[in-house]
């Protein structure tokens, strides 16, 4: 048994979940789903980044105190996690005691090792949005593009990150663990934004007061990437259990390719500073873009995903998130994309496949599942699709695997028009037919559960089969041969309805 830490970037509670969270959280989650189908000792960790001073002026503006409007907003990434079956293990807040003790002690033992130090930040600030800007972020006339009004210099003291001292380091480091970064195309973009050279970064605010201020020197307040990295340490004791640290840690990030510089430069730097080690690996996805645009407030484009399960269900979104786009590249959602996956894959091929399946039992069998023949046809299918699908799974490619086991549902209901069992007389013939799509559904089953967790184990039910399909254990489960005679096997209603 080996043992898999994975964590979804936390998200800003200055919105309410998106579809953009969805996307992440329901990929983080069918990878978690896999790991334990093969047995895997998984721990699966999503949260809430709940510090900062946008997060204080929402607050304001709604007449609550910071912690009011956290309160408020944490337990909706909750629901909507619960209602997407996701099945996270754990759910860290950044105002919670066990992640306030683990960021001032990852602060301290990088400010013992001399990378954190005094000096002073120098740049264009806005004092509306309390925000620093490069000139290229800026409008002509150096005019704050969210307020339209000029910037002003300023200097402060802050405390730096010595990251420009790491490049070698993170670079060997690199070398030393190629494929750490996946997709490969992300991977080298990391790695340029390092050979590109480092620069210091600010860790700390004086103006800030939201916040978890520096142990050694508290009128400076954490900002942003010490507060929010350290997230996927202290959920799992750093600083506060040890023991369950160094079991579960290093762990595997899924992250939007927009966090690269923070998460696969800043992030492996502090824990080399710190004497940890950098994570096991980071998956790097695309954005999932809507009518060709990130989703925002400002254009007006943000997809609820709650909306969209009470159209097509939580299995149908799930398997449209995991199926439609490449992990890593970006995507485009549109509503007709949606119901056409839907239609073409979960009511065309596993819907129908089992609704024929249980009709030709029930007619021909006496609706008593018979037994796979060894040498089945469909055997070397299922075995290609349970390599291929597994290959691609470790390949953090969630769009090939269902792909991979998708092609099995294809090959049986190919199998099925071949053998035209409903047209034959009920007899051994029909009976070896049906035994083996009943065996090549019981391993879709199981392969797909992942994804479509509610309606894979309704399929293992209408299958007469007893049990969780979660309980199921790879490599084994997926052999060819298992399923039992003798099971009554039920049609049900229809699993996908046409849309
Ligand atoms: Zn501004």
């Amino acid at each position: 048994m080996s043992r898999c830490y994975l964590t979804t970037p936390i998200y800003y509670v200055t919105a309410k979940p998106h579809l953009g969270h969805a996307y992440t959280t329901i990929i983080g989650d069918a990878l978690a789903r896999w790991h334990r189908l093969l047995g895997d000792d998984v721990h699966f960790l999503t949260g809430t980044d709940e510090h900062g001073q946008k997060v204080a002026d929402y607050a304001e503006a709604a007449g609550k105190s910071p912690q009011e409007f956290v309160d408020e907003i944490a337990p909706l990434y909750a629901q909507a996690w619960q209602r997407l079956g996701i099945t996270n293990d754990d759910f860290i807040r950044t105002t919670e005691e066990r992640h306030k003790i683990g960021v001032a002690d990852l602060l301290q033992r990088c400010y013992d090792a001399g990378d954190i130090e005094l000096d002073v930040y120098k740049g264009k600030y806005c004092v509306a949005c309390e925000e620093y800007y490069t000139d290229d972020e800026l409008d002509p006339g150096d005019l704050c593009r969210i307020h339209k009004r000029p910037v002003e210099y300023y200097e402060e003291e802050n405390y730096f990150f010595r990251l420009s001292r790491f490049q070698d380091r993170l670079l060997q480091w690199y070398d030393a663990h190629p494929g750490a970064i996946k997709p490969e195309f992300r991977g080298n973009e990391a790695l340029g934004l390092i050979r590109g050279g480092l620069r210091d970064f600010s860790v700390s605010r004086t103006s800030l007061k939201w916040g978890i201020p520096l142990p050694w020197d508290p009128k400076h307040v954490a900002y942003v990437w010490f507060d929010a990295l350290s997230n996927y340490i202290t959920a799992i004791g750093y600083g506060s259990d040890e023991e369950r640290f160094n079991t579960w840690w290093p762990g595997t990030h899924l992250i939007g390719k927009d966090i690269i510089r923070h998460h696969c430069v800043y992030w492996p730097a502090m824990l080399m500073s710190a004497g940890l080690e950098p994570p096991a690996g980071w998956a790097v996805g695309g954005w999932l873009l809507v009518g060709g645009e990130k989703m925002s407030k400002t254009s007006g484009n943000v997809v609820n995903p709650l909306d969209l399960i009470d159209d097509i269900g939580v299995d149908g979104f799930r398997y449209y998130v995991l199926a439609e786009t490449p992990y890593g590249q970006d995507g485009d959602f549109t509503y007709e994309g949606l119901i056409a996956r839907y239609n073409s894959d979960l009511a065309n091929n596993l819907g129908n496949l089992a609704a024929r399946v249980a009709t030709v039992v029930g007619k021909k069998c006496g609706g008593i599942g018979p037994a796979p023949r060894a040498d089945s046809p469909l055997a070397a299918a299922a075995a290609t699709a349970y390599e291929a699908t597994a290959a691609a799974w470790a390949e953090f490619a969630p769009n090939r695997a269902l792909d991979a086991t998708w092609q099995l549902i294809r090959a049986t209901n190919a199998y099925l028009e071949a053998n035209e069992p409903w047209k034959a007389e009920p007899g051994p013939a029909v009976d070896a037919v049906m035994g083996d799509a009943l065996e090549a559904l019981r391993i879709v089953a199981i392969l797909a559960s992942p994804a479509v967790p509610g309606s894979a184990q309704a399929v293992w039910e209408r299958i007469g089969l007893a049990g969780q399909v979660t309980d199921q254990r790879l490599p084994v489960a997926a052999a060819w041969g298992s399923y039992p005679a003798g099971q009554p096997v039920t049609k049900g209603d229809p699993l996908f309805p046409r849309r």
